[in-house]
């Protein structure tokens, strides 16, 4: 990729999420790096999150609620998201990898693809279950 990252601020940013057992926002980030007693201003990780990004090392998702997830990209997470309960899934596979839609595909196009995020929001097996069970 080339864009390395010089900045330690931005290493430790990307430190605390590679650390992280889950995928964290921006504030959460924010908490984190004040329980390590590094003070950077929440200005100041959102503009290493944005870097970090563009430099494509991490990859991030919006919530329904407006809310931004950050992750090393090299987490490959994928989800399966229920609208009614908000329980969520991971999928075994990348439906984006060699065996579905091929990244080399977007790469013909000329774009070169720094991180993906894939979702499907429906109704979980728990869910329609209980729908069902409403109809009759
Ligand atoms: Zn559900
Ligand atoms: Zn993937």
């Amino acid at each position: 990729m080339g864009s390395a990252i010089t900045q330690p601020r931005q290493q430790h940013l990307l430190h605390v999420l590679q650390q992280a057992e889950c995928e964290l926002s921006a504030q959460a980030l924010h908490q984190r790096l004040r329980a390590t007693n590094r003070s950077t201003g929440l200005a100041t990780v959102y503009r290493g999150l944005k870097l970090l990004q563009q430099a494509g090392l991490i990859r991030s998702r919006k919530l329904a609620n407006g809310e931004t997830l950050y992750a090393p990209v090299e987490r490959d997470d994928h989800h399966l998201i229920c609208v009614q309960c908000g329980a969520i899934q991971a999928l075994p596979h990348c439906p984006l990898g060699t065996a579905g839609l091929g990244l080399g595909a977007v790469l013909l196009q000329g774009f070169r693809p720094l991180f993906h995020t894939f979702e499907v929001h429906g109704l979980c097996s728990r869910c329609q279950h209980q729908e069902a069970c409403l109809d009759g």
